[in-house]
């Protein structure tokens, strides 16, 4: 594979972390997700995350001034020097426009926006289904991918729950917030020729196996 600076589009639920994930150990790059680093400062009680908690909750976006020092911190980090898989951010143009700054900066501006396709009747079956760890951030679905024992963390044995923002009046704010922010992002990269659009309701390993051809 050649091109190793990866952005992950699509809605959410559309199987951004899972494919993230898979790529980060096969490219060994590091996965940036924003979301993981928001619900972490949320859990430690931060600054950023008592700021953060309650727009998270209704489904809104975190304003742009809070993820952007954080965002060039860990971009800037040593671990990303042979490319990295940015999950979840930019979510709108104008994080797209400051996400294009500090690449420049640190002289990566070499980039590929990856986008998952997937139906928004999908993504609320999907996410309706879907349980996460509170402690070590492990994500199951109970159709598709369901822990060993019920409600059971396979990999640190805490308990598993839905996250707040899994409920369906909150999963239907934020496809609203999707279709209005962060769908234009496909246009942005398109135009710049750095834009590769594969389809997401196929199962993960096929969807890994179209990326991967994608990424080439
Ligand atoms: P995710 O896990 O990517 O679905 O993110 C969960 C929530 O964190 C989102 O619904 C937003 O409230 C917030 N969030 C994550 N990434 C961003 C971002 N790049 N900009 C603004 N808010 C974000």
């Amino acid at each position: 594979m050649s091109q190793k600076n990866l952005i992950l589009l699509g809605p959410p639920g559309a199987g951004k972390g899972t494919q993230a994930k898979e790529l980060s150990t096969r490219l060994s790059v590091p996965h940036i997700s924003t979301g993981d680093m928001l619900r972490e400062a949320v859990r430690e009680g931060t600054p950023l995350g008592l700021k953060a908690k309650a727009v998270m909750e209704r489904g809104e976006l975190v304003s742009d001034e809070l993820l952007t020092e954080i965002v060039r911190e860990r971009l800037a980090k040593a671990d990303c020097d042979p490319g990295f898989i940015l999950d979840g951010y930019p979510r709108n143009l104008a994080q797209a426009g400051i996400l294009a700054g500090i690449l420049e900066d640190l002289g990566k501006s070499d980039l590929l926006a990856l986008e998952l396709e997937v139906a928004d009747d999908v993504i609320v079956t999907r996410l309706g289904s879907r349980r996460s760890c509170p402690d070590c951030g492990a994500v199951y679905n109970l159709v598709f991918s369901p822990p060993a024992k019920e409600g059971v963390c396979d990999k640190c044995g805490a308990g598993l729950v839905l996250r707040k923002d899994d409920k369906e009046d909150v999963i239907r704010e934020r496809l609203r917030v999707y279709h209005e922010k962060t769908a234009p992002l496909s246009d942005y990269y398109r135009q710049r020729g750095r834009l590769k659009t594969v389809p997401g309701d196929v199962p993960p390993a096929q969807v890994l196996e179209k990326l991967e051809r994608a990424i080439g």
